[in-house]
């Protein structure tokens, strides 16, 4: 045998660089289901399910090209458990003058890749991965010499790059780089999700649904009902239902939340992009034409497009630039230990509660929950930032840390110092009363400050800025924020902190 190509379970791409020039006489692709990469930390089990069954698609796909893959089941009695492990048997048993393989999407497995040319004795090539739009270089060129690595900077060159949403050369289509002032529309009256398509279950995911019941039901979510697209095709079915049916209206609920409705307008689209079924400039193009065409408006095509060209390769571009060190960050020195109610949805405040038992379902909350709910009360509770970090790796089905962390620490936690957010993302009870329907059912009330009824997002809002007034106060974003405070009377200003005490107390005892 010539090379051995290692495929990971978020490599799932026929165009991924490490199937480049394949022999398929003489190679073997070799795919591994370990127990050490589901369980380092405990993922949902709608995402081992995902994974399991679409690499097990995709290794069908392969074999049907004529392509040789050596497949590791996580049952086969002679697995190691660990993908270090797999990699030295796979060698040991197929003698491979080479492994070819495409970087990870973890420093930690980075980190274990580069060991193994020394640990096999053979030579091991780590090739990039190209189905990002912005390598690491380019980004360190861009990054080079900043004071501030703004998003909107980042973003407004790769439209450049790419062309799309171009009028012509620096002239954006319609004029501005960005629609997000007409993305932020509470919901309306009765608003609802479409209906989602689903995909009929093959044998495969039948095995692995089996599979995933008898060994990871203790994991944090439920298993079933299973709804994911899990080959290449469904995957692609699922985009263009959402061009079509969803994109038009994306733009303008896509900060809204509504009870009972986990997915409003969003597309569902991370997991699938996240293990390679969907590439990144396929789904920007897609919306691009749906603008050209007329089907859907240029804030929700431009929003679109500004999330996967935009924040997810700028996300990505911090997590390598920044570790190992950007791991270590916690600028807020937050250290208050996960509350229970992460696990068990057990808390008086319905929007935290809502959230986490859509994360519980689905292993999806959509980016407003994640950022404004569960992210937001993590941020004014001054949470612990690694329990935060693992939290939010466990329990969604898109979750890989180059992605997970820098959105967690740097987004929501403003634990990076504010290289990624220029202010904290920290609201009260206000912004989450006006952009859901929410607080109508919450023993809470977001209008109150102090006392037993009091939205405890309101108390701790004023307690996070003051707790933390050094970090905040000459904030050029924040003008209003420390005056308003000001004004307030001791008296006042001495009973929201006592408040924001209580609420912090409740929260330990378990009864907020
Ligand atoms: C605390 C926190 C943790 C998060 N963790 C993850 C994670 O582990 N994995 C993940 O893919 N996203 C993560 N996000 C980003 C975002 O919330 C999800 O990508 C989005 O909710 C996925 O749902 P969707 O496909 O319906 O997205 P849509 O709202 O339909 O957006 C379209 C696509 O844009 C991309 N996107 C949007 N926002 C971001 C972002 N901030 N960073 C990267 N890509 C983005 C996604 O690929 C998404 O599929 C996190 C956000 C926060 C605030
Ligand atoms: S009142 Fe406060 S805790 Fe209750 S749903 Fe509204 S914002 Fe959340």
């Amino acid at each position: 045998m010539q090379a051995l190509r290692l495929i990971l379970a978020d490599q799932l791409s026929p165009a991924i660089t490490s199937l480049d020039e394949i022999d398929r006489e003489k190679d073997i692709v070799l795919m591994c289901e370990v127990m050490e990469e589901a369980t380092y930390v405990k993922h949902h089990p709608k995402k081992i399910a995902f994974l399991f069954s679409a690499m097990r698609h995709f290794a069908a796909g392969l074999r049907r090209q004529g392509i040789t893959v050596h497949y590791v089941k996580l049952d086969d009695s002679a697995n190691t458990g660990g993908l270090d492990g797999e990699i030295k048997r796979a060698v040991a048993e197929l003698n491979p003058e080479k492994l070819l393989l495409t970087e990870p999407g973890e420093y930690r497995v980075l980190a274990m890749m580069k060991q193994w040319q020394q640990a096999l004795g053979i030579p091991v090539q780590i090739r990039a991965d190209t189905r990002f739009l912005a390598s690491h270089e380019e980004f360190a060129v861009w990054a080079r010499g900043k004071a501030q690595l703004r998003m909107e900077f980042f973003y407004s060159e790769m439209r450049k790059k790419y062309g799309i949403l171009m009028d012509a050369p620096g002239k954006p289509t319609g004029g501005e780089w960005n629609y997000d002032k007409e993305n932020r529309k509470p919901p309306k009256t009765g608003l609802a999700s479409p209906k989602r398509i689903s995909h009929k279950k093959s044998t495969i995911t039948n095995e692995v649904l089996a599979l995933v019941q008898d060994r990871f039901s203790h994991h944090f979510g439920t298993l079933k009902p299973f709804h994911y697209a899990v080959t290449r095709d469904e995957a692609l079915m699922e985009l263009e239902h959402f061009i079509h049916q969803l994109l038009p209206n994306f733009g303008d609920y896509q900060d809204a939340m509504v009870a009972g409705e986990p997915y409003l307008y969003h597309s569902l689209l991370s997991s699938y992009l996240n293990a390679g079924l969907l590439l990144p400039l396929e789904m920007c193009r897609m919306a691009e034409a749906a603008y050209h065409a007329g089907k859907a408006p240029i804030n929700a095509v431009e929003g679109f497009i500004r999330q996967i060209l935009g924040w997810r390769e700028y996300i990505r571009g911090i997590y390598w630039h920044f570790m190992p060190e950007y791991g270590e960050r916690n600028a807020l020195q937050a250290t208050r230990p996960l509350p229970e109610f992460y696990w068990t949805t057990q808390t008086v405040m319905f929007c935290v509660a809502e959230a986490i038992r859509h994360t519980r379902d689905h292993a999806y909350s959509h980016h407003i929950q994640r950022l404004m709910i569960t992210g937001n009360f993590a941020l004014l509770a001054g949470l612990d930032v690694k329990q935060v970090q693992k939290w939010y790796l466990e329990v969604y089905s898109d979750a890989y840390e180059w992605v997970e962390m820098p959105n967690t620490l740097g987004m929501a936690l403003y634990g990076d110092g504010g290289l990624i957010a220029s202010k904290p993302y920290a609201a009260s009870g206000k912004y989450i009363h006006r952009m859901s329907n929410y607080c109508a059912k919450c023993s809470y009330d977001p209008d109150i400050m102090t006392g037993e009824r009091a939205c405890p997002f309101n108390a701790l809002y004023w307690d996070f800025l003051v707790r933390n007034e050094d970090q905040f106060r000459r904030n050029q974003r924040m003008p209003y924020v420390f005056s308003t405070w000001d004004k307030f009377a001791p008296e006042k200003q001495l009973a929201i902190r006592q408040q924001a005490q209580i609420h912090l107390q409740k929260m330990a005892e378990g009864s907020l």
